[in-house]
């Protein structure tokens, strides 16, 4: 689907209204996927044999990184059941529905949230897939086929729960897997499709969901198996009161120490959420070179707090940013996330410590930072060219002065044209090749099913 683009001469990405980057005024060079050359003002291309993309009507952003989804989730948007409720009986309310998941809901419902993604201006999602009930063991395997026909670069995380109701966990029995069947599988996984190097575009992390809905045994098991494969680790932590409650009670411990005991507290690991860290965690955190996922609209809409983003980054803990799952946000659309990442934190730490550019850096060089993905999140000279170009031409931003703080302050939340390794894989604000209807139909049906 996407248009083939390695092979061209290089593109000169022309006279930007405005670029979040320094000393690119004139624009960029792409070549071979990635950014070549940054044109200051007053230039020309030092590349020979540019063609040109004109970006006067454009403002010009690194590929934004999602670093917290649940794609299948999508399937389960504002269900009058789960309304109005906190983490944990939102969860009981909605696990019964997902436990009907589908190969084909599954494969349907990752396109949508991925195409929503890309035409948000997202270059690289994360998805954490932590439900397998019978039928839907390949999960992964459909989400990585879906990603490949879209032409977007994921990160994949094999999740998974196997603490049950039965064992004092919160999900029912009918979602979880047993320790050996969920080990076996991730290292399947990892065998067959994660990449490593510059320019990867599918790779494989390891999830277990959250302390209370994973065994001790399968945590450790986990943080061994990543070690030895080399690949990342990534949960939910510190979301909520209740969390620490139930780790308190059962653990005898903080959330942070039982994950520093499970043997996770490590640069591997990124974790979702972060809202109730204490001062004494942010340097433990900060030591550990353990990064963290704000999920800024998912916290609101599920009353579960304000992650304490400045505390974490003064302390050294880098940040990125998530969508969080389509049932508690309810939408994938990652430039909307950043206003509201923006909005919360200037509200919780005032002006002088969050601007515009600060909540467009988390969405970009801080999610590379949870992804551990050097070649993403910046315009720089070798930076892998994974681009979001939005034009300022809907009424919402008529008038606007300064073109890179009206994305935020007027609300963008759709780009014109997003490049992913070179490639233009949205282009004047669609998916080329992906027919949207037919793909809403599909998932109106799907959703239609899931919640009976
Ligand atoms: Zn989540």
């Amino acid at each position: 689907m996407p248009s083939p683009a390695p092979d061209e001469p290089p593109l000169w990405i022309k006279d930007p209204l405005a670029i979040f980057a320094e000393g690119a005024a004139r624009g960029i060079v792409v070549q071979d996927g990635r950014i070549a050359e940054l044109v200051p003002a007053g230039n020309e291309p030092a590349t020979p044999g540019v063609r040109t993309f004109d970006a006067c009507e454009h403002v010009v952003l690194p590929g934004l990184v999602n670093t917290h989804h649940h794609f299948y989730q999508t399937l389960t948007r504002a269900v009058p059941a789960a309304l109005d409720r906190e983490l944990f009986p939102w969860l009981q309310a909605l696990y019964p529905l997902w436990a009907r998941l589908t190969p084909e809901a599954v494969d349907i419902s990752s396109t949508l949230a991925m195409a929503e993604l890309m035409l948000s201006g997202c270059t690289l999602t994360t998805d954490h897939h932590y439900v397998f009930p019978k039928g839907v063991e390949d999960s992964i395997d459909f989400q990585v086929a879906a990603a490949k026909r879209l032409g977007l670069r994921v990160l994949l995380t094999r999740g998974s729960m196997n603490r049950s109701q039965r064992d004092g966990g919160l999900p029912p029995d009918s979602v979880v897997q047993d320790e050996d069947t969920i080990l076996a599988d991730s290292e399947r996984l990892v065998a067959r499709y994660h990449q490593t190097g510059d320019g990867a575009m599918i790779q494989i992390a390891l999830a277990p969901c959250s302390p209370f809905s994973v065994t001790t045994s399968l945590m450790r098991a986990t943080a061994e198996l990543a070690k030895r494969l080399d690949v990342r680790l990534h949960t939910h932590l510190a979301e909520t009161e209740d969390e620490n409650r139930y780790c308190l009670e059962i653990y005898q411990c903080r959330p942070l120490d039982y994950l520093e005991e499970c043997g996770w507290l490590n640069d591997r690991t990124w974790l979702a959420h972060g809202v109730h860290f204490n001062a004494d965690e942010f340097p433990r955190l900060a030591r550990a070179g353990t990064t963290v996922t704000h999920c800024a609209w998912s916290n609101q809409v599920l009353a579960s707090g304000t992650c304490p983003v400045c505390d974490l980054e003064e302390a050294g803990v880098a940040v990125g940013l998530g969508v969080d799952g389509s049932a508690s946000n309810d939408c994938s659309n990652l430039m909307q996330e950043v206003r509201a990442a923006f909005l919360l934190q200037r509200g919780r730490y005032g002006i002088a410590k969050v601007s515009h550019r600060d909540a467009l850096r988390w969405a970009t060089k801080g999610s590379a930072a949870c992804a551990s993905r050097a070649d993403l999140g910046e315009i720089a000279g070798g930076m892998q060219a994974d681009l979001a170009l939005f034009r300022l031409d809907e009424l919402r931003f008529s008038g606007a002065g300064d073109p890179l703080a009206a994305l935020l302050l007027c609300g963008a939340h759709r780009a014109d044209r997003v490049m992913v390794g070179g490639r233009w894989v949205v282009e004047n604000g669609e998916i080329p090749g992906l027919d949207v209807a037919e793909l809403m139909r599909r998932h109106a049906a799907a959703a239609r099913k899931l919640q009976g």
